[in-house]
């Protein structure tokens, strides 16, 4: 597999009137061609300030990238101009944004705001910009495309629009596809719709994705990959397989056992008590520590750091150092990823 992307020790932080939030503490993942990446944990995590950094994006000058690369296709983007993120965005790493809305001008026709890329980043003349707007309408699966691209977007029903803004970000076929939370705001249905499209697109561009979610459970149907967060880190990265199976941090096995299932409405869910910590005065130790019931003393001293599981599979928890107590995860949780055994693999 060819490494598109490979982010190494990323930290980016806010500096705000009450002192400098460490918003992405050392963040370490990478990305191959045509392969989809998940990236779960709860809010405030630091998700969406990673994509951010990615696309060069941050908000300035609170936001900067304290430290570590981002490299594309070898290249380190930290440190570009503007000017020079501005020609890698859209073209080369392309994001769609939780709400569609936001992305898209009221004012102005749908084909036109497709063609505005493919002009400016393709170099296409108007009839080019034009017939190809009409092919991407038509890919993601938009009827009547001809007749769709002279409406505006108040035309359009939420999900349409999502589809809108996805022809949007693949107008000029990039290699990467950041998604954050792209379908947040729709309904389930929809949801569904949507993922299948990104996946089924997937397969006829050979993109990679990288795909921002709060919620596990929309995960298993659409990454290879899953790489867990909890505040500003990575905790626990593997196959779908190896985080459904096989989940090794405490803080995975409380997003498996929040997860709701059809026959779960008498056990009781594991969820996570408490909050994620104060990120303007980081714990020492592990961060998950004071949530943590199988918390071991060391914790409160010391952060664990990556231990492996296998070739694939990684997770930072004192509890795979090998003179730590053997534990397994709740029953609660077992049961939750024996459902994924379950139905899983029915593709
Ligand atoms: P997620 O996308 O995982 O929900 P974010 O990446 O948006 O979380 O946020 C991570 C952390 O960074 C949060 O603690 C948030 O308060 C902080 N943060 C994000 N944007 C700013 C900002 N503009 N100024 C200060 N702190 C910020
Ligand atoms: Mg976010």
């Amino acid at each position: 597999m060819s490494k598109l992307l490979e982010v190494k020790d990323l930290a980016v932080s806010f500096n705000t009137y009450n002192g400098e939030v460490q918003a992405v503490r050392g963040v370490n993942f990478e990305l191959n061609k045509g392969e989809t990446l998940a990236i779960v944990g709860e809010s405030g995590s630091g998700k969406s300030v990673t994509t951010s950094a990615l696309m060069g994006l941050l908000p300035k000058p609170a936001g900067f990238v304290k430290s570590g690369q981002i490299l594309y296709q070898g290249e380190d983007l930290v440190g570009k101009s503007n000017k020079e993120m501005a020609k890698i965005r859209g073209k080369e790493i392309s994001m769609v944004f939780q709400d569609p809305m936001s992305s898209l001008n009221p004012t102005m026709k749908i084909g036109n705001q497709i063609m505005e890329g493919l002009i400016k980043h393709q170099n296409m003349n108007r009839t080019e910009a034009y017939k190809k707007a009409i092919e991407l309408l038509d890919l993601v699966g938009i009827p009547n495309p001809e007749i769709r691209a002279k409406q505006f977007p108040h035309q359009f029903s939420g999900g349409m629009r999502q589809r809108v803004v996805i022809a949007i970000a693949l107008a000029c076929n990039p290699k990467i596809l950041i998604a954050d939370e792209p379908t947040t705001a729709l309904d389930v249905t929809i949801q569904a719709q949507i993922l299948e499209l990104m996946k089924s697109i997937q397969k006829e561009t050979d993109s990679a994705i990288i795909f921002i979610t709060h919620d596990l459970g929309v995960v298993a149907n659409v990454a290879d990959r899953v790489a867990v967060m909890y505040a500003g880190k990575i905790v626990e990265v593997g196959t779908v397989d190896d985080i459904f199976y096989n989940p090794k941090h405490p803080y995975t096995w409380g997003l498996i056992g929040s997860m709701p299932t059809l026959d779960s409405s008498e056990d009781e869910l594991f969820t996570i008590p408490g909050s994620p910590p104060d990120l303007l005065n980081p714990p020492k130790g592990d961060a998950f520590a004071p949530r943590n019931k199988f918390a071991l003393e060391i914790d409160g001293v010391m952060e664990p750091p990556m231990f492996k599981v296998s070739d694939t599979h990684y997770a930072a928890t004192w509890l795979l150092h090998p003179d730590a107590p053997k534990i397994e995860p709740p029953e609660s949780v077992k049961k939750r990823m024996h459902g994924f055994a379950k139905t899983g693999g029915d593709e």
